[in-house]
């Protein structure tokens, strides 16, 4: 196979050149957020830096942070960096609590972002000759529109779909030959299991060949359930609305670990509790300050998401440095019994386990007590009680060793559990702390 690229010198850059042009955007970059953003101008002022003092890259450890407190107590233009009649777009991210975070594009930013989603399309072999089922949610949230334009620019066909309504979904596949498709893990393994249920074969009824997967944190078994349930390949996309959404970094064609284009975004891997950087390889806290932003600049962003670097070069020839599959949000974990306990230790036991379905739900109530909810296949929901007493059994002791807490686990009947149409909510905790 040859090897493709969208725009090859910047995807292929040598170490060297790539890290002169990213010193180069930092310096422009933190100059313009000193001349034109009040909010840096009084966090400069307050540590007594100025941009004439950014030398090197590493000089990146001297400018603040800035956090989602920093986006809501903003809200709506304290940080943009442009005058209004350069706005183009508006894009929010809901958070669990009080206001939405703003993110605005010039029309510069929003032709930038589509060139990266462009990019990781190219770099998983899609072709003017794909047409896109785009099941991300429309509107304030960036997921959908980003991929859209992105998609345009390389000249798919595109299915502006929208989340939700499985059967209606089935029908465009159907229809109009969809090959690529884009949502959820979460909705694509409902999907599956909708499939399943109502008879269809993907392999034998439909043309998909691959699927981006992005916006939860999933692990590597949902993705080969995913794969194997559809008979496709499905590649991990990582992006966030405070970095434009979509397309900040994303997989290759060997699955190993997500290029983040870093003449878009300056890196660092963070100790969430010291803010002290960690060695190549190890996890941490990924934080990110954008290089060629226009409309609002973001330094050194916070983004509460665990991951680490690859140090290994890749052979596809990108220089642009791999990340590994987010292993979490450091807002996502919870604390049972004492214990730090992500979500998706339980999913990666949860997946690998053919009996099972693909959805699931944990529930926190009184004292730390836990509930696993989780559907069975439809192939096994009429199997026998003393098998399914068997499993549950197996499942306890498993979750158990990988959390260090016994769960109480429920076995539930396929599509009884409730799904979301766009981010899945996973976790309900009804503690009373
Ligand atoms: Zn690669």
């Amino acid at each position: 196979m040859t090897l493709m690229y969208w725009q090859r010198d910047l995807e292929t850059m040598p170490r060297d050149p790539l890290r002169a042009l990213q010193l180069q955007r930092l310096q422009d970059t933190v100059a313009r957020v000193e001349a034109c953003v009040p909010f840096y101008q009084s966090q400069f002022a307050s540590t007594r830096f100025t941009a004439a003092e950014l030398r090197t890259l590493e000089d990146v450890r001297r400018l603040p942070f800035t956090t989602n407190a920093d986006l809501r107590n903003h809200y709506p233009y304290g940080l943009v960096a442009v005058p209004p009649n350069r706005l183009s777009r508006l894009h929010t991210s809901s958070g669990t609590t009080g206001k939405p975070k703003a993110i605005f594009f010039s029309q510069r930013d929003v032709d930038q972002a589509a060139e990266l989603v462009a990019r990781c399309l190219i770099m998983v072999g899609a072709t003017a000759d794909d047409v896109l089922q785009n099941m991300m949610t429309y509107g304030l949230f960036t997921g959908a529109l980003v991929v859209h334009y992105g998609a345009e620019k390389v000249g798919l066909l595109v299915i502006p779909a929208g989340p939700g309504n499985s059967e209606r979904q089935l029908l465009l596949m159907r229809d109009f030959g969809t090959t690529l498709f884009h949502c959820t893990p979460s909705y694509a393994l409902y999907l599956a299991d909708f499939m399943e249920r109502h008879g269809v074969d993907p392999r034998r009824d439909l043309k998909l060949r691959k699927a981006l997967i992005g916006a939860e944190a999933h692990s590597e078994a949902t993705r080969a359930k995913i794969e194997a349930s559809l008979g496709i390949q499905a590649y991990n996309s990582y992006g966030l609305s405070e970095m434009n959404g979509p397309g900040v970094a994303f997989e290759c064609e060997h699955q190993q670990g997500m290029h983040l284009w870093e003449d878009h975004y300056l890196l660092e891997i963070i100790n969430p509790d010291t803010g002290d950087p960690v060695p190549d390889g190890d996890p941490g806290e990924l934080v990110l300050t954008t290089l060629c932003r226009e409309a609002m600049p973001l330094l050194r962003y916070r983004t509460r998401d665990i991951t680490a670097i690859i140090p290994e070069p890749c052979p596809c020839g990108r220089t642009h440095r791999r990340l590994r599959r987010i292993t979490g949000r450091s807002d996502d974990m919870l604390i049972v019994r004492g214990v730090n306990i992500y979500p998706q230790q339980i999913e990666r036991i949860l997946m690998a386990v053919p009996e099972l379905g693909r959805n699931y739900l944990i529930e926190l109530d009184g004292l730390d007590e836990m509930t696993i909810k989780v559907e069975l296949s439809p192939a096994h929901f009429d199997g026998h009680v003393e098998h399914l007493v068997q499993l549950e059994s197996r499942l306890v002791d498993k979750i158990r060793a990988e959390i260090l807490t016994k769960p109480k686990l429920q076995l539930v009947a396929p599509g009884s559990l409730p799904i979301s149409e766009g981010k899945a909510k996973r976790v309900i905790d009804r503690r009373v702390l």
